[in-house]
């Protein structure tokens, strides 16, 4: 048996291999110059009808212990479909006993997005009417950052910047993305049409690009998380997060939407800004009525489990919709989306799973919709 990790976005550590028993122990790496560690993508061979035990040695001392309660493996024959297999977290360990049906067998946190898939999605975008690309600016070892402009600019009309993936492995918030992007651009989704009426959109698909190659949970090459530096970007360590808020200052806007997972909650809901000095009546009344409206046309959303809230003036400004709502005055919303499923509706053999997270994308222009007349 082998395990073998060197390809996009994998990550896992070999401890040992027991070719007699079966037993496979492995450990997760730290992400690039960090100390976090959760995400986890591996490839098992030689293994084909051998009741296998594998063991991540060091899931208790990962940066989202809880994450791992309640928790089932992804796994995948094909690279398309990922579906869960039994998992368990017991003192400090997460053990999956599986026995592989074929050769070759992938593993991982959750459905894995990669840079060529990310690659597709832009350029199948950029064929669309009144899509084009803009390069924002380059990522810390260099890549370009891409990002979407949908819909055609006009003056009065209002502006919708969409980011995701600020943290690498949450993949669910890619596959949110291409879900949101193929309802836009549906020429026969009516709804997707009266929001290009009246608005268009700055999505940047993947914010941490480096970071998802290089299979880390929450930081970029330089070692910077991503959702910490909205407060003072450099260009030196946070060149992403840099060129998109520099870029956000030149084109205003009315909604700001940043996509994210969550370790441990097994739910989607969203978080917003009530902790920024500027928060108002307006902003109060704009995230009642966008997460009601969601909620009245997705039963997979909903808004009792969810974080804490910050008390006012309390709010951490390094956080991206912190700052977007604070510079702006806009309604921003962090949308998250759980890594084990969704308790309110769960599935046995998914869980919470990539065409979920895309319906859920999709099913976003519901509320974006609603409040669209009234953004400021
Ligand atoms: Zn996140």
């Amino acid at each position: 048996m082998e395990i073998t990790s060197n390809f996009d976005s994998g990550n896992i550590d070999v401890v040992s291999i027991d070719d007699k028993k079966n037993i496979i122990r492995l450990k997760i790496r730290k992400d690039t110059n960090s100390d976090f560690l959760q995400w986890f993508h591996f490839r098992l061979t030689g293994a084909q009808k051998k009741a296998c035990k594998i063991s991540i040695l060091n899931a208790g001392n990962t940066s989202y212990p809880k994450g791992w309660e309640s928790y089932n493996a992804c796994a995948s024959y094909d690279r398309e479909e990922w579906f869960r297999v039994p998992s368990t977290f017991k003192d400090g360990e997460l053990s999956i006993s599986f026995t592989p049906k074929y050769n070759s067998v992938y593993f991982s946190y959750f459905t894995p997005y990669s840079y060529e898939r990310h690659l597709d999605l832009v350029h199948s975008a950029q064929m669309a009417n009144d899509v084009s690309v803009e390069i924002v600016g380059k990522t810390f070892e260099g890549r370009n950052i891409e990002m979407l402009i949908v819909g055609k600019p006009r003056r009065n009309k209002k502006i919708i910047w969409v980011i995701s993936r600020q943290h690498p492995g949450e993949p669910m918030a890619e596959w949110f993305i291409e879900g949101m992007l193929e309802r836009l651009l549906d020429p026969n989704d009516a709804v997707s049409k009266k929001i290009l009426e009246d608005a268009y959109f700055y999505i940047v698909p993947n914010m941490n690009i480096d970071g998802s190659i290089a299979g880390n949970l929450r930081s970029s090459a330089s070692g910077a998380n991503l959702n910490r530096e909205w407060h003072r970007p450099t260009k030196k360590n946070s060149p992403e997060v840099y060129y998109v808020r520099n870029r956000m200052d030149e084109t205003g806007m009315n909604l700001m939407l940043d996509v994210h997972g969550d370790e441990e909650l097994p739910y989607n809901f969203v978080a917003a800004a009530e902790g920024v000095p500027g928060y108002d009546e307006y902003l109060a009344k704009m995230e009642n009525k966008f997460i009601n409206h969601w909620m009245e046309t997705c039963p997979d959303f909903q808004d009792t489990y969810k974080y804490p809230l910050e008390k006012p003036g309390a709010a951490n400004m390094t956080i991206c919709t912190n700052q977007i709502a604070q510079r702006f005055g806009c309604l921003a919303l962090t949308i998250e989306m759980p890594f084990k499923d969704n308790r309110n509706m769960p599935d046995k053999r998914y869980g919470w799973s990539d065409e979920r997270s895309k319906l859920l994308g999709g099913s976003v222009l519901n509320p974006v919709l609603h409040v669209l007349s009234e953004l400021r």
